[in-house]
């Protein structure tokens, strides 16, 4: 094999593939909404209410819903006279309560994809508010954490949406993961790519969620040959969402929102890890049959070049033998 096949095999098979899970937030990793449990009661606002007046703001003015609850949440604050500042938003997330095996999930996983030649990557891409979700103990676990986040005056106090995610535009989020075109203000996310282009192929990530919110994402991910798992409250075991979205299409696959070394949804991620591993194997193995049959190829073009010329040089000639010589194996027709 010449010394460039050689080189590029190498190259090609230095590659670690990557996949990416991607994590709804709000009952997918923690019980409970963390505006919902946390941070409204810190404010002391009554909850209910608090939503009730949020809702109603955005259908009296057509506003989306995401929207109307920040808004509302400044108006609250100010008149209530509390600061609601980042670090403060910050110290509320540490209180944020996980389902069982969260913490430990991830380095589980890395654990096992990285047995498996998979470089595996986390992300968040939640309604909820990105700066909670940066308080939360699981932060550092994750690549980028795709959420609702306020603008802070310089004071450092929240005083306008800097983004407001919600159900359909947490789809965008996706095409930002799989481009890698990770700035919330990147244009380059509609940039048209090939498949070999991508930073993770659209059928090495999973989504993982809990409710009609997510079937978007759900139907992007699963439409684009990754894959969609629902998740349900063990305690609760309440099930008809997942079952609704099993039966619609939308998910491939339902677990308890168990995430310790015994729950199904481990089995299942495990799994596809695998199925990943061995797709990616192959990939790799095909890449480096094209890489072997390029010198044969390039053989044969030389050639046919050459029989186009009314005279044929030496150097042509001998050319010509050279890229004969990197061709593997007997390329005579019997
Ligand atoms: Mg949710």
């Amino acid at each position: 094999m010449s010394q460039s096949t050689e080189t590029a095999i190498a190259k090609i098979r230095e590659k670690t593939p990557r996949m990416a899970i991607c994590y709804d937030f709000d009952k997918t990793l923690s019980p409970d909404d963390m505006q919902t449990f946390t941070l409204i009661p810190s404010l002391s606002m009554d909850t209910n209410e608090f939503w009730a007046e949020s809702n109603q703001l955005a259908v009296d003015n057509l506003m989306d819903k995401n929207l109307a609850w920040m808004y509302q949440m400044i108006v609250k604050s100010k008149a209530s006279r509390r600061r609601i500042s980042r670090d403060y938003f910050h110290d509320i997330g540490k209180d944020i309560k996980l389902y069982k095996g969260v913490p430990a999930w991830f380095k589980r996983i890395n654990d096992f994809g990285s047995k498996q030649g998979i470089e595996v990557q986390h992300y968040i891409i939640s309604s909820g508010l990105k700066e909670l979700v940066e308080g939360s103990t699981i932060a550092p676990e994750f690549k980028r954490i795709y959420a609702s986040s306020f603008l802070y005056s310089p004071d450092g106090v929240a005083e306008w949406p800097a983004q407001a995610v919600n159900y359909t535009n947490k789809t965008q989020f996706i095409f930002r993961i799989a481009k890698g075109k990770f700035e919330e203000c990147d244009e380059g996310v509609n940039d048209s790519m090939t498949d070999d282009e991508l930073y993770i192929p659209y059928e090495n990530i999973i989504y993982i969620g809990d409710s009609a919110t997510d079937i978007p994402c759900m139907r992007l991910v699963k439409s684009k040959g990754g894959y969609s798992i629902g998740v349900y409250d063990p305690d609760k075991d309440d099930r008809a969402k997942v079952y609704s979205l099993l039966n619609d299409g939308r998910i491939d696959y339902f677990a308890s929102a168990d995430y310790t070394a015994k729950g199904t949804l481990n089995d299942i991620v495990f799994n596809i890890i695998n199925n990943i591993a061995t797709k990616e194997k192959l990939r790799t193995e095909a890449e480096v049959l094209r890489a072997r049959s390029r010198p044969y190829i390039l053989y044969k073009s030389f050639q046919a070049m050459m029989e186009q010329k009314p005279k044929i040089m030496k150097r042509d000639q001998e050319l010509l033998m050279q890229l004969k010589k990197e061709v593997e194996g007997n390329i005579e027709s019997m």
